[in-house]
């Protein structure tokens, strides 16, 4: 089998708390447990809110914890003209409108939603006349038509996710009016020219797994193998954000070693039996994707600083 090819894909927005930590270790652990390289990339197409500053913390933060890197692919900022191109290959083959859907339109109460309150795009926009566009008279949206087919994800951890596109999100943006790329174009485009072989990420991003799966196939790369890791939690229950200042890197650098925090996170997710110190090279030694828990893991802050 060849050697796997993960990735870090950290936004630079703030300092990393522990679940990015620990969806980045287990990243990590799985590619190094098997040989493999991994990639660097700053996901900073939010330019307001990313910095040149918080990239370098990011990779000062990843080397005190051990969790090296191979490559660093350039950031998403300088690539918009390596986008153009993929938003091209969709133009050629019919697959992109323009919306001109306003934020209150989309997010009234009377726009379609599923259950968990995702929106669904009901297609406004997609049969205007060329006419009609003009009329609006400012620039819009881009949006990708999706088509009625159910996505298997068979992801390492959270087992079989089917969804089909079409009913899940509706044809979604892939270029916003003011000319920014999104997430889900730019992480397909970057992934799959870097020849990313796995991504490891946290739960709470499944659901964009089957719109990247329709991305990689339409631009012609191999689907990666994927592996949601499970979210730590807060001991009340809450998702830890980068909100969560006593969370963050910053902070527990001042109370523990790297191998204190390593050990503590990996013994959370069921690899290790204790929570000893150690490093990330020791614990690649440990790691197998069965072993790993698959609930969140629930995080009481004390046992990390006390
Ligand atoms: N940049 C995203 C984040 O920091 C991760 C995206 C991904 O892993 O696909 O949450």
């Amino acid at each position: 089998m060849s050697r796997p090819v993960g990735r870090f894909a950290p936004t630079p927005s703030g300092r990393m708390h522990l679940g990015n930590v620990f969806a980045g270790m287990i990243a990590w652990l799985s590619v190094k447990s098997r040989g493999g390289s991994m990639v660097l990339r700053m996901e900073d197409l939010d330019t307001q809110r990313t910095s040149g500053e918080y990239a370098e913390v990011l990779r000062k933060d990843l080397q005190w914890l051990g969790l090296t890197w191979d490559l660093e692919t350039p950031p998403q900022s300088s690539r918009s003209g390596v986008y153009d191109k993929y938003f091209r290959q969709l133009e050629e083959l019919g697959l992109l409108y323009p919306c001109y859907c306003t934020r209150s339109q989309l997010h009234s109460v009377n726009a379609p939603h599923l259950s968990d309150g995702t929106y669904v795009y009901p297609g406004t926009c997609r049969n205007l006349t060329p006419r009609q566009q003009a009329d609006f008279g400012r620039d819009p949206a881009w949006r990708v038509t999706v088509p009625d087919k159910e996505w298997t994800v068979e992801d390492l951890v959270q087992g079989t996710y089917r969804e089909n596109l079409s009913t899940h999100c509706g044809d979604f943006v892939v270029r916003r009016a003011d000319g920014v790329y999104v997430y889900q174009l730019a992480v397909t485009v970057d992934d799959g020219e870097a020849g990313v072989t796995e991504v490891v990420r946290g739960m709470d991003l499944l659901s964009s797994a089957p719109r990247q799966m329709y991305l990689q196939s339409l631009f012609g790369f191999s689907h990666p193998a994927y592996g949601h890791v499970p979210m730590l939690l807060a001991a009340d229950g809450r998702r830890l954000s980068k909100r969560d200042k006593d969370m963050d890197l910053g902070y527990l650098q001042t109370c523990m070693k790297p191998e204190m925090l390593l050990g503590l996170l990996a013994y959370h997710a069921n690899l290790l039996d204790s929570p000893e110190a150690i490093s990330a090279r020791e614990l690649a030694g440990e790691f197998a994707w069965e072993k790993l828990k698959k609930e969140d893991i629930c995080i009481d802050v004390s046992s990390f600083v006390s």
